[in-house]
């Protein structure tokens, strides 16, 4: 049976379609630059193709994405396609588990635009356009908060007034779901024990650490939006919320240029100035740059913040997991977070860690806790989610 798995943000659609339940990716692309100009780059059978096309809404990539299906005979017919899994970002506390698409989902999500005004729309303009173009199949939507929904009150409420949460919803909300999912799913697998307390760690781009107890999360880093816990490629992570009256203030700042600031110019990128990717900070700390050393003190210093926190709360850990971009390829970083918390037993081995997006215990014998890359698959979740609901 053939799924499709889709990841729709406010300019880019990335999919994957699965043979199922062999989970064998058939096709997979990546479409850019929506509404600007537009480009897109086919993956299929270990070839890559790029090409430039004008793609002015997310319409016309779907439309696209289907015609490539067709050239490629991955389907002849649309009607192949038994299922269409969304990737959706914000699913308030209405969603603990993926659904079918109905009507009546759709004015949730829509209600829900208001916690997630730059995500939800697209993920909605894409999921109506899928319904539109390809009626007959299952269409999943599998939210990045869903995961997180396990949290206790204690630990997703917000020491503010409590009306605020009641009336607004103003809550921790967590995101990156289903990577903490899976990823510590695996991990579970990996040390042969369900019940296991694991710290994930998704750094990427974006970035959020997890405590995961009997499969359920307990606690994560981001919070009411992405813009919470740890220091990011271009967000700032946890602030003093006074921070933004004071620059309103005193900079002459609006409101938004401060959240615009605070979401895009800030992290690694704001105080290296160089750049907000880790392999140029790495670049720029191996040239001397004091900021680029700056900036990654920093950074590995909120992450270690986390898991000492998690580390507690869980009562001790069987395992840390990293994972996304730089938790998968950054040697250097997983070196020194691990090297932070030696005082809890925890020890890299140098040799086991010399490697890049591949699964691996990287810590030694003798530490107390494993330390493990896991690549995370959030595409592969989103089809398996889609399947189950395909073959009810
Ligand atoms: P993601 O958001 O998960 O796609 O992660 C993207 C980020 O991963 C990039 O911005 C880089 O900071 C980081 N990254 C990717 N490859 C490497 C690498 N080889 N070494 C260090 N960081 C990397």
């Amino acid at each position: 049976m053939k799924v499709l798995s889709v990841n729709a943000g406010s300019s880019s659609l990335k999919f994957q379609m699965y043979e199922m339940p062999s989970e064998d990716v058939l096709i997979s692309g990546l479409f850019e630059r929506i509404g600007i100009d537009g480009s897109y780059t086919i993956k299929y059978q270990g070839q890559k193709v790029k090409k430039e096309v004008a793609l002015p809404t997310h319409k016309d990539a779907v439309q696209l994405l289907i015609e490539e299906l067709k050239n490629y005979h991955v389907v002849e017919n649309l009607d192949e396609i038994k299922g269409v899994g969304h990737r959706v970002v914000h699913g308030g506390d209405k969603y603990a588990d993926s659904v079918v698409i109905t009507d009546e989902v759709i004015k949730t999500l829509e209600e829900l635009v208001p916690l997630a005004p730059l995500h939800n729309p697209a993920n909605i303009t894409v999921i109506n356009v899928f319904k539109e173009l390809v009626p007959d199949a299952c269409q999943v939507a599998v939210f990045d908060t869903g995961f997180h929904q396990t949290m206790p009150e204690e630990n997703f409420l917000y020491p503010v007034p409590y009306e605020w949460y009641q009336k607004y919803g103003v809550r921790k909300y967590g995101f990156h779901g289903t990577s903490h999912k899976y990823v510590s799913g695996r991990c579970q697998e990996l040390l042969g024990k369900e019940d296991a307390k694991i710290i994930v760690c998704h750094i990427g781009n974006g970035g959020s650490i997890s405590a995961i107890k009997n499969g359920k999360c307990i606690d994560t880093s981001m919070g009411l939006s992405p813009n919470a816990g740890i220091m990011m490629g271009t967000r700032a992570g946890d602030i003093d919320a006074s921070m933004v009256l004071y620059m309103k203030n005193n900079a002459q700042m609006t409101v938004e240029e401060i959240d615009n600031a605070l979401n895009k110019k800030s992290g690694l990128l704001g105080i290296s100035g160089v750049s907000s990717d880790s392999r140029d900070i790495e670049d720029g700390m191996k040239q001397g740059n004091e900021r680029c050393i700056l900036a990654q003190k920093m950074y590995v210093r909120k992450i270690v913040n986390y898991i000492a926190q998690y580390y507690v709360l869980l009562g001790g850990a069987d395992a840390i997991c990293f994972t996304a971009g730089v938790g998968e390829n950054s040697k250097d970083t997983r070196r020194d977070i691990i090297e932070e918390l030696a005082c809890l037993g925890i020890k890299i081995d140098p040799a086991r860690n010399d490697v890049r997006g591949e699964e691996t215990l990287i810590s030694t014998d003798d530490s107390t806790c494993k330390v493990y890359i896991i690549p995370t698959d959030e595409e592969v979740m989103i089809a398996r989610d889609t399947y189950q609901f395909a073959t009810k």
